[in-house]
């Protein structure tokens, strides 16, 4: 391996939104000043002209902005008039929003379990989800797979299991927009698909902001409406209950810069992850991205004994080595959410990654020489 051109222990970022931004120089800050200098704040030309980039990337016929991941989940549930009594389910091992937009729609979550290799959805899990919703008296009416960490779900054996059981599918990209399933890229795959764009996120904005992509006319429509307080023909006739969730032009702005190098920084990410593989591989669990499907690799996430993690993120720690552990509890063991129903026999593979799984640093400027000391300390510490 190369020697390390920082001395040991200088600590390196966990992701390195400075270092993208020097890459795109001017061309971010000139975006928000044109906006600065027009002053449409709001539902600016840039909304419209991102909205339209990010379906042609992706494949989808429509793009709807708003202001979250979270408010893209929701607004499409609310679309769909999901509330009291229906029941949605949802892997076990996410990010809570994914759980949360179906109790703030009024709706029951239902938890299912996850497959050991990729992190995601088990469709057989699915299924016996949907007895176990019915058992507890829910109408089970959709289904949100999750691409976890930046891999895609197993959506056509999703989609099966869903079109046997009358399921809706949204599928929540937050972690995986750009990622690609058969060779189509998520967002063009299910019914409807949320995105973030949390800076953290593989295309984030400079604050928060979300989309869903669809095909789906009447659903654009919808959403045009809800995130705009239900609004009918103007702002004032409103015509339903919606919220305030519209994407900030000046993020649009942002987005369609950072767009155009997104291409560009998955390649790079792609590059890194093998990089990982082949310097981790025999040392830790490394993650595997199943024939035909691509990954963002939103996280580089290892599995290890759960002894050995605690461990492992001091050591990295000491040598200025960030970790992050997504997600020590799973939802059905979190305070809020531990009321829900879990799928009858119950969330195994979930429970035994939560106590497995350590994320290492990764985004698209981590270089050879940095990458090569994060996978040096990784190998000094659990080999020894
Ligand atoms: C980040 C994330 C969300 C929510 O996105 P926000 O833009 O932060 O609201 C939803 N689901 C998953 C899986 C996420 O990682």
């Amino acid at each position: 391996m190369n020697q390390p051109v920082r001395a040991p222990g200088i600590p390196i970022p966990f992701i390195d939104l400075a270092a993208q931004r020097r890459r795109l120089g001017r061309a971010v800050d000139d975006a928000i000043a044109r906006v600065n200098d027009h002053c449409q704040f709001i539902g600016g030309p840039e909304v419209a002209q991102f909205e339209a980039d990010l379906a042609r990337f992706c494949g989808a016929r429509y793009a709807v902005g708003c202001a979250s991941g979270t408010d893209a989940l929701l607004l499409v549930l609310m679309a769909r008039g999901i509330g009291p009594g229906d029941a949605v389910i949802c892997p076990a091992f996410t990010f809570c929003a994914t759980a949360e937009v179906v109790v703030l729609a009024g709706a029951t979550p239902v938890f299912a379990d996850v497959i050991e290799d990729t992190f995601n959805l088990d469709a057989a899990s699915v299924k016996r989800a949907v007895l176990t919703a019915r058992r507890h008296g829910l109408k089970p009416k959709a289904v949100i797979p999750v691409d976890l960490f930046g891999l895609p779900a197993d959506h056509d054996a999703i989609a099966e299991v869903a079109k046997a059981e009358g399921l809706y599918v949204l599928d929540d990209a937050a972690q995986s927009f750009g990622a690609t399933y058969m060779g189509r890229k998520l967002g063009a795959l299910a019914p409807a698909t949320a995105t973030s764009f949390f800076p953290a996120k593989p295309l984030g904005c400079y604050g928060d902001g979300g989309a869903v992509l669809t095909d789906d006319e009447e659903l654009v429509s919808l959403l045009k409406s809800l995130r705009v307080h239900g609004q009918g023909a103007d702002k004032y006739d409103n015509v339903r209950i919606g919220m305030t969730s519209r994407l900030d032009t000046i993020q649009a702005a942002v987005l369609i810069e950072k767009l155009k190098i997104f291409p560009d920084e998955i390649e790079a990410r792609e590059r890194i992850a093998r990089r990982y593989a082949q310097g981790l591989d025999g040392v830790a669990g490394i993650p595997s991205v199943p024939d035909g499907l691509t990954s963002v690799w939103a996280q580089y996430t290892i599995r290890l004994k759960p002894s050995l993690r605690d461990g492992l993120a001091l050591k990295l720690k000491a040598e200025g080595i960030p970790t992050a552990v997504y997600y020590p509890k799973p939802l059905h063991r979190l305070e809020a959410y531990k009321r829900f129903p879990v799928v009858d026999n119950g969330i195994p593979v979930t429970d035994r990654l939560a106590g497995e799984v350590i994320s290492l640093p990764m985004h698209p400027y981590l270089d050879a020489p940095t990458q090569d000391r994060v996978i040096q300390a990784v190998r000094a510490a659990l080999i020894s």
